[in-house]
C-alpha cells in the first residue's frame, strides 16, 4: 500500500476550525480502499506563531513540507500583525516563492441547487479554470516596495521567460486535460494588458509561442479589464484562461464571488515537484472562533489534492476519493443542513461538515 504524506498547516484565524473537520472527512472519504493511505504532520507557520515566535514561514517547516507529498494549507495571515514596514505576514505566498509553485489553479464552478449570483440559466452550470501565475508578476519583488520622500511609490513587476514558459506549457495540458475529461474542444486564453505594458507583450509573446506546440488546444487572448466585464456578463464562454500573478489574484476573487461565496472556492499552487492546496480565502479573522466558518473551499481543495496524488502517482484510487468528496461537498451544498451563512444558509461549520459526511455515506 503507498502511505501518501501531507503537510499540514492550520495557519491563522478561521485556519484551524476549517482544517480539523477537512482532515476528518480526507479520513472518512479514504477509509474503503487499500490502495494507499494518507498521514498527516502538522507544521506551524502564521501570523500567530510569528507573535510567539518571531517567524511566520520557519524553515524547519518548510524543509518537512518539502518532505510530503502534497501541503494541505488553510488561510493565514491576521490585520492586527505586521512586519516593521507595515505590511501583512503572507507566509502562504512565502511558500509558494520556496517551493517554486508558478501555477495557481482557481477553478470556478457552480453547484447544483447551491447559489446562483447571476439569474441567466447558463449561469446554473458554470465550468471554468483561472490559472493565476504565482511566483512573479506585481508580486515578485513584493518586499522591495519603495517610498520616495512621501511623494512617490513604486513597485516592480517581473515576468520571466523560464517562468511563462513553465505556466503557459501547464496551462495547454490543463485545458488538454478538460477537453478530453469534457469531450470538447480545447480553449485556452492568456489574459493581459498588452496594449499598454511592455511586459504584457513579452507575456504575449511566449503565449503565443508556445500555442505552436499544442495545436489541438484553441489559443486567445483578451485585455483584463474585458475579461472582468465578461466574467459578469458571459462566464459560460470561458474555458481555462492563463494570467499575471496581481490580476490572477483579483479575478479569482471574482471567480469566487460567480461561486457565491468565497467560502466554496478552492485552489491549488502547483509547481514541477510540490503542490500547495488551499481555499481561495483569507483567515476570515471577522468570524474566526464561532464556528460559523464555511469549511466547503477547504474540503474541495483537499479534494483537489487528492486528485493530484492520484494523476502524479498512477494511483486512480486517490483520484477517484478525490471525486467522491468533491461530489458529497456538492451535494451538502444543496441541503439546508449543508447551507452556511455566507451563501444565506444557517449552518456553522460542524452542520456543513457532517452534512458532507453524511453525503460521502460514510
Ligand atoms: P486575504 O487578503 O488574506 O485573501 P481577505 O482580506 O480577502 O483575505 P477574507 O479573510 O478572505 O478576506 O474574508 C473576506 C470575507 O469573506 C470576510 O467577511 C469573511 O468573513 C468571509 N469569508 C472568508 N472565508 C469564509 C468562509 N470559509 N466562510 C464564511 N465566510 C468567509
Amino acid at each position: 500500500m503507498t502511505t501518501f504524506k501531507i503537510a499540514v498547516f492550520d495557519g491563522d484565524g478561521i485556519g484551524p476550525e476549517i482544517m480539523q473537520p477537512t482532515v476528518e472527512l480526507l479520513k472518512h472519504a479514504t477509509a474503503n480502499q487499500k490502495k494507499f493511505d494518507l498521514s498527516f504532520t502538522s507544521l506551524p507557520a502564521g501570523a500567530a506563531h510569528y507573535e510567539q515566535s518571531g517567524e511566520s514561514l520557519p524553515a524547519e517547516s518548510v524543509r518537512a513540507a518539502r518532505d510530503c507529498d502534497a501541503i494541505l494549507l488553510s488561510a493565514m495571515g491576521l490585520p492586527h500583525i505586521r512586519k516593521p514596514d507595515g505590511t501583512e505576514m503572507v507566509p502562504q505566498i512565502d511558500l509558494r516563492f520556496e517551493l517554486g509553485l508558478f501555477a495557481g489553479v482557481r477553478p470556478v464552478f457552480t453547484f447544483p441547487r447551491g447559489p446562483r449570483v447571476l439569474s441567466d440559466e447558463r449561469a446554473a452550470t458554470l465550468d471554468f479554470v483561472l490559472v493565476r501565475e504565482s511566483i512573479e508578476g506585481l508580486f515578485a519583488h513584493k518586499d522591495e516596495g519603495v517610498v520616495v520622500d512621501n511623494e512617490y511609490a513604486t513597485e516592480t513587476l517581473r515576468i520571466t521567460r523560464e517562468v511563462s514558459k513553465k505556466l503557459f506549457d501547464f496551462s495547454f495540458k490543463l485545458a488538454q486535460q478538460r477537453a478530453k475529461r469534457l469531450n470538447r474542444p480545447g480553449k485556452l486564453m492568456c489574459v493581459d494588458k498588452a496594449n499598454v505594458f511592455r511586459s504584457f507583450w513579452f507575456f504575449r509573446e511566449i503565449f503565443n509561442e508556445c500555442a505552436a506546440d499544442y495545436p489541438d488546444i484553441e489559443p486567445s487572448a483578451m485585455y483584463v479589464d474585458a475579461v472582468a466585464m465578461k466574467m459578469v456578463q458571459s462566464p459560460w464562454d470561458f474555458d481555462v484562461m492563463v494570467t499575471e500573478n496581481m490580476f490572477g489574484d483579483i479575478l479569482s476573487d471574482l471567480g469566487a464571488g460567480l461561486m457565491g461565496s468565497l467560502g466554496l472556492a478552492p485552489s491549488a499552487d502547483i509547481g514541477l515537484d510540490h503542490a500547495v492546496f488551499q481555499p481561495c480565502h483569507g483567515s476570515a479573522p471577522d468570524i474566526a472562533g464561532k464556528g460559523l466558518a464555511n469549511p466547503s473551499a477547504m474540503v474541495l481543495s483537499a479534494a483537489m489534492m487528492l486528485e493530484y496524488l492520484g494523476d502524479n502517482n498512477q494511483c486512480p484510487a486517490a483520484a477517484t476519493c478525490g471525486e467522491n468528496l468533491r461530489d458529497a461537498v456538492m451535494q451538502a451544498t444543496g441541503m439546508e443542513k449543508g447551507k452556511g451563512r455566507d451563501i444565506g444558509g444557517t449552518a456553522g461549520t460542524d452542520d456543513i461538515a457532517s452534512t458532507i459526511q453524511s453525503c460521502l455515506g460514510a
